[in-house]
């Protein structure tokens, strides 16, 4: 199981398509540290922490207690895992020295040469130039650290690049995705551009795929993973897998649901609602019945609750533009695995047992 803590709502930076209402609301001690007791009291084996915001280095000093006391309170033969996503201005070498010794995986959000369009300052100005050292100390420390880049439908035309700039600058693994913001303006143009990009994007892995510096792109992998092990892309289990703490220590099924009152699912001290759990399970498992027989279904993240939720406020609808997009991805990432399939790439058949 896995508990996302969500820090704090606040941010140091103003990104363009960020969607969360930031507000100074911190989690405090107490309820992170009743988060852990509660996850504990399970007795499961793997215990995960994803640290979350707003921008959660803002409570770094949080994030030492957390991880400290999850260590002296967590049974022997239990297993603690610590993931966080952060925006990087606030890495240091103190940070990255408590993550080596508690084992703290951490993924940046940087959108590459697109950095300075999308990811600035309150006010409006660049990020890019102050993040140049902190990718360097972050590579150091953890040089398979994940890449998370977001394009916006007016920047699509350079997703690529932005992607190639990633690589070059020294990621290998980069975990893209699109601006889901329900008011962005995803048009058919911009749909078919995307899908365009998707194909120069496969080129680009295709071409890296057996360097000494591979580069994943993890949606493609995804992809492909589902279609050869005959297995549904994403595991969700909404409300059991991955629920999620606001700063006030109330739980919901997943992070698109937070503060929404018809999905409260209880809270760090009492722990979770039986029923409330019960109810959300029943419901996400109801079929969309716009998905019914398409041949995509098992590798499409149609059933994606969070995503629906957020930009049609139904889990079950799911929006026509994340249809296109599902598409999009999966049609290049089958045309990739088609070639690399054909020029039988050494990693391609290692990691798919197709030789
Ligand atoms: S870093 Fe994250 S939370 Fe902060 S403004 Fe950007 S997208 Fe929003
Ligand atoms: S969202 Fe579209 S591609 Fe995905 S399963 Fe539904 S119909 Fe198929
Ligand atoms: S609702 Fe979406 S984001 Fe949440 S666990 Fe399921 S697939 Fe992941």
């Amino acid at each position: 199981m896995n508990f996302t803590l969500h820090l704090t709502a606040d941010c140091n930076m103003a990104c363009r398509y960020c969607y969360e209402k930031h507000s100074r609301e911190l989690m405090s001690e107490e309820t992170a540290l009743a988060a852990v007791d509660l996850m504990l009291s399970f007795g499961h084996k793997n215990n995960g922490f994803s640290f979350f915001g707003g921008e959660p280095l803002l409570c770094r000093g949080l994030i030492e207690r957390v991880t400290g006391y999850a260590a002296e309170k967590c049974p022997a033969g239990g297993k603690l895992s610590y993931r966080i996503t952060t925006n990087g201005l606030l890495l240091d070498e103190r940070f990255m020295g408590l993550a080596k010794e508690r084992d703290i995986r951490i993924a940046l959000s940087h959108d590459g040469s697109l950095q300075d369009a999308q990811r600035v300052f309150p006010g409006g100005k660049p990020t890019s130039g102050l993040l140049e050292p902190k990718i360097d100390l972050l590579l150091k420390y953890q040089p398979r650290a994940v890449a998370m880049l977001t394009v916006m439908p007016e920047n699509v035309s350079r997703f690529a690049e932005a992607v190639d700039w990633l690589y070059r600058r020294g990621f290998t693994r980069i975990n893209g995705t699109v601006d889901y913001r329900p008011g962005a303006k995803w048009d058919d143009a911009s749909m078919e551009e995307l899908a365009r990009q998707y194909g120069l994007i496969a080129a680009l892995c295709e071409e890296h795929y057996d360097d000494v510096r591979p580069l994943e792109y993890m949606g493609f992998e995804a992809k492909i993973a589902s279609y050869i092990n005959d297995r549904p892309c994403v595991e969700c289990r909404l409300g059991v897998r991955q629920p999620s703490i606001a700063p006030d220590g109330k739980i919901y099924p997943c992070n698109q649901f937070l503060n929404d009152p018809d999905y409260l699912m209880g809270d760090v001290w009492r722990g979770i609602d039986a029923a409330a759990q019960r109810r959300i399970i029943k419901e996400a498992a109801a079929e969309e019945s716009s998905c019914r027989g398409c041949a995509l279904e098992k590798r499409c993240r149609h059933h994606c609750a969070c995503l629906n939720h957020s930009m049609t406020g139904d889990m079950h609808s799911v929006p026509p533009m994340q249809c296109a997009h599902e598409k999009a991805l999966i049609i290049a990432a089958d045309r990739m695995a088609e070639a690399l399939y054909k020029r039988k790439s050494p990693r391609f058949m290692r990691a798919y047992g197709t030789e």
